[in-house]
């Protein structure tokens, strides 16, 4: 039997999106000679994305879908396509067309030739301001570190063998992080550049308090060295208390200066306890919506087989 591919398009309020990126991908495919299917995940889109993903499967078989019950965020989107896939390979993709389904093709072949985990890397990023580029940037320096895993060009367009893709299912997490959790896996990996286009329709579903809230969750994910603030915080001042102490002992004749000194240091100190127990809140989060055991999505309809 001829190998089949799957890939799966998460789309939240995509309406305007959907009919072309099923058109687009599928041509690129066809004209590949690709046997293929598109999963459509509807993450709980409050406009018509839905009725998009019917239309497309009117026009095109191939097209299956899948709907969520409400928003539940991109990553268990992708999961969620992820466990209807059928093929032999998966690739996962945006539906706004910003990764181009011309490299397909290309992470195809390459899966083809035996590369178990085929990752677009951004070549330049598109549209984004400086700004952007700039949080970005640390965000991923930042993470990169604390996780040990390269992140910084890595992108969510990836294409990856059935093999990656039922190790990734059987990950037990329920707050998955899909980038983050692709490059955990390891497997036999390569890499293919391409230029972020730009959004052809709609917008972006980024806010800066939903990517402040991403940014958490990937580094609660993977390192728990941020608990350690605590550590540092303590030797600091401790070193800082007993500083004063001989300062004090030392040269201390005014007792107004010093009672200042104190009482900044004090509620600096308060501060940066209250730092770590809000740090320290992330990790016990994780640890208590992982003990409730409920499910990463709900799904409420589905189509295709
Ligand atoms: N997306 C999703 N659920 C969300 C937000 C986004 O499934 O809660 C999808 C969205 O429809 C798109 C992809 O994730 O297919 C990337 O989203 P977006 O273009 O908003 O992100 P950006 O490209 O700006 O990083
Ligand atoms: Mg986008």
């Amino acid at each position: 039997m001829e190998k089949l591919l799957s890939v799966v398009i998460p789309a939240y309020n995509e309406e305007a999106m959907v009919e072309s990126a099923a058109a687009r991908v599928a041509a690129v495919l066809r004209a590949a000679g690709i046997r293929h299917e598109l999963i459509f995940v509807d993450d709980g889109s409050r406009d018509d994305t839905w009725t998009a993903i019917l239309r497309a499967r009117e026009r095109d078989e191939n097209v299956r879908g899948v709907s969520f019950s409400r928003n539940f965020g991109k990553d268990r989107a992708v999961f969620a396509g992820l466990s209807r896939a059928k093929g032999d390979c998966v690739a996962v993709m945006d539906c706004d067309l910003q990764h181009p389904p011309e490299k397909l093709p290309e992470m195809y072949a390459l899966w083809e030739q035996g590369y178990e985990m085929v990752e677009g890397v951004k070549r330049d990023r598109g549209e984004e301001s400086g700004f952007h580029r700039l949080c970005a940037g640390t965000f991923y320096a930042v993470i990169s570190k604390l996780a040990k895993l390269d992140m910084k060009r890595s992108s969510d367009f990836k294409l990856m063998d059935r093999k990656a893709v039922d190790t990734l299912l059987a990950l037990p997490e329920e707050d998955v992080f899909f980038r983050g959790l692709t490059a955990f896996i390891g497997y036999r990996r390569t890499e293919v550049e391409f230029d972020v286009a730009e959004r052809a329709a709609g917008q972006s579903k980024w806010s800066f308090k939903s990517l402040a809230r991403y940014a958490i969750s990937s580094v609660t994910a993977f390192s728990a060295a941020p608990m350690q603030l605590a550590t540092v915080f303590g030797v600091l001042f401790g070193i800082l208390a007993v500083a004063a102490g001989i300062l004090y002992a030392v040269l201390g004749r005014d007792p107004s200066g010093w009672l200042v000194f104190f009482g900044c240091a004090g509620v600096l100190g308060v501060a940066c306890l209250l730092l770590c127990l809000g740090v320290m809140g992330y990790y016990l989060g994780r640890v208590f919506r992982q003990s409730l055991g409920r499910p990463r999505y709900i799904i409420s309809r589905e189509c295709g087989e």
